[in-house]
């Protein structure tokens, strides 16, 4: 496929292509462009141009263009959610799921948009330069903020690029969108729908390449006015570097450790198949999924017992192997899927994804834990795995967020010691405590340091109505309807004398 640039499907000035590749078959699906500089520079000249146009097209206007998109979504669903499962390896579920999210997002940003009100504020005594303001009228106003940078991870990037994208396109600005090097397709598939539909092309445009060398260009660029990523850590940090070098804002969702407390009065039975079911969804590349299992040692054999049962009827698989399953399932909403139906758990992202969750295995092994279940690599594929006799001082019950289908199941003898366990780590993403009283629930979440605490339900939680995001090292700002406040700036415009 092309980069989407200045309203043109273009590929890079000086030809350079990178393979996008199935990560179970490693078959060859398509290539992108590496974008040169020159390439970067044409999109940022010219979204200032859509920039003017589009904070001027009328909240009514902006509708009309995304309720044609969502016809267009819709029509091509099949082929958007094909090509996700192709380029990523990933489930029907997590493809319906994400799919699904998009019109909702969009939506209801619009909404969001539309009650964005002015002030007008009352006129004060002070400050005016003449010493009045009691005949002045001051209105507030929201602007766009400028161009935003959407920077994209691999592990959701349709339903990402909606939280991105929706907001800040809704508040009036221009977008320019750095998609997963690893799986840009259907990304680029929808970008080109939305240009359909009739969001201009200099508004809307799609970067396609290396992450650090494209991402480094832009964020040190003063013509991009906002960065919004979802990534890791170790990219948030440079981010947020680079632009405080220039007093411009950054929204940062980052990586996550999140614990899963087990206290003993809960249903162990449910506490243990609700871990294993979140824990190896998306073969356990999502961010608020639960990390670091801390459970009471009075229920701990029981948990772990449960836990492996639960494990062992899992399955590796690539759904599209399934026709059947794909035909049967892809008219579907996500919430008609089944359930209780038997977990398939798909690949990794890469090869190179799943050998990294080796090494971090291994390593946690090495440390002193005992591997229960699982442990090894197949391609990308990486058994369902449960890792007992696990310490507070291991890096994996610490600092170390590893990314695939591994439980790391942690004892702990008193409630302190649980949240200490669970603070002892740089991030504060996600977490959640399984108890039947709620009040010790509520107390336990109180001092549980990250963004969401679910009390007897997992930490894998999130939805567009709240502030989400990260404490310390998993994030800066917040999603959620919030965000279009993220999108705009306030202007104090007066009228001196006017009352
Ligand atoms: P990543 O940080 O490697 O890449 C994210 C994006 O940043 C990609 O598009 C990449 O090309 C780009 N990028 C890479 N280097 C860059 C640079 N120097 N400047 C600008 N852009 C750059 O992350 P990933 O592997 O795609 O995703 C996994 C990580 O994302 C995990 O740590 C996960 O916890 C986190 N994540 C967080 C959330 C959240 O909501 N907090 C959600 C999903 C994923």
């Amino acid at each position: 496929m092309k980069m989407l640039i200045n309203g043109r499907k273009v590929d890079a000035r000086d030809g350079r292509t990178v393979e996008v590749c199935n990560p179970v078959t490693n078959e060859r699906i398509d290539t992108i462009p590496l974008a040169t500089k020159d390439d970067i520079e044409e999109a940022l000249a010219c979204s200032k141009t859509g920039l003017e146009k589009w904070r001027e097209v009328p909240l009514k206007e902006k509708e009309k263009i995304y309720e044609r998109f969502f016809v267009l979504l819709k029509k091509h669903k099949r082929t958007i959610i094909e090509t996700l499962m192709r380029e990523s390896g990933s489930s029907i579920r997590n493809g319906l799921f994400q799919f699904q999210a998009i019109p909702d997002l969009f939506r209801g940003y619009l909404e969001t948009a539309k009650r964005y009100d002015g002030k007008v504020l009352v006129p004060g005594t002070e400050n005016g330069h003449d010493g009045k303001t009691e005949n002045d009228l001051q209105l507030v106003v929201h602007e766009p903020i400028g161009t935003v940078l959407a920077i994209v991870p691999f592990n959701a990037p349709l339903m990402l690029f909606a939280y991105k994208v929706a907001p800040a396109l809704s508040a009036g600005n221009s977008v320019i969108v750095k998609p997963p090097t690893s799986n840009p397709l259907a990304l680029l598939k929808m970008v080109e729908l939305m240009w359909e539909a009739g969001i201009p092309g200099d508004v809307l445009q799609v970067i396609t390449g290396n992450g650090s060398l494209i991402g480094e260009y832009l964020v040190n660029d003063p013509r991009i006015n906002a960065v919004t990523l979802t990534g890791s850590t170790e990219v948030g940090i440079d981010i947020a570097t680079s632009m405080a070098k220039r007093l411009s804002p950054c929204a940062l969702e980052l990586g996550g450790n999140d614990p899963f407390i087990v206290l003993p009065d809960t249903d162990i039975e449910k506490a243990a198949k609700e871990a294993v079911a979140w824990r190896m969804n998306s073969a356990g590349q999502v961010c608020i999924s639960p990390k670091r299992f801390i459970v009471h040692n009075s229920v701990l054999e029981k948990f772990t017992q449960v836990a492996l049962e639960a494990v062992k009827t899992i399955v590796m698989g690539f759904d599209m192997d399934i026709a059947h399953e794909l035909d049967l399932y892809i008219e579907k909403d996500f919430s008609e899927l089944e359930p209780g139906k038997k977990m398939v758990m798909n690949s990794l992202i890469s090869e190179k994804a799943a050998t990294m969750v080796e090494q971090q295995v291994r390593m946690t092994i090495d440390q002193g834990a005992k591997l229960l279940w699982g442990g090894g690599r197949h391609g990308s594929f990486f058994e369902p795995t449960v890792l007992g006799s696990v310490t507070k001082d291991m890096d994996v019950a610490r600092d170390m967020e590893i990314f695939g289908p591994v439980m790391p199941i942690i004892g702990f003898d008193s409630i302190d010691e649980a949240i200490e366990i669970a603070n002892a780590s740089q991030f504060g993403l996600s977490g959640c405590v399984m108890t039947n009283d709620w009040q010790l629930g509520m107390r336990v979440a109180r001092k549980v340091e990250s963004g969401n605490v679910v009390i007897n339900g997992t930490g894998t939680y999130r939805n567009m109505m709240q502030p989400f995001g990260g404490y310390k090292m998993s994030g800066l700002g917040r999603e959620g309807f919030i965000t279009l406040g993220e999108m705009v700036q306030e202007k104090t415009i007066i009228f001196k004398g006017f009352l």
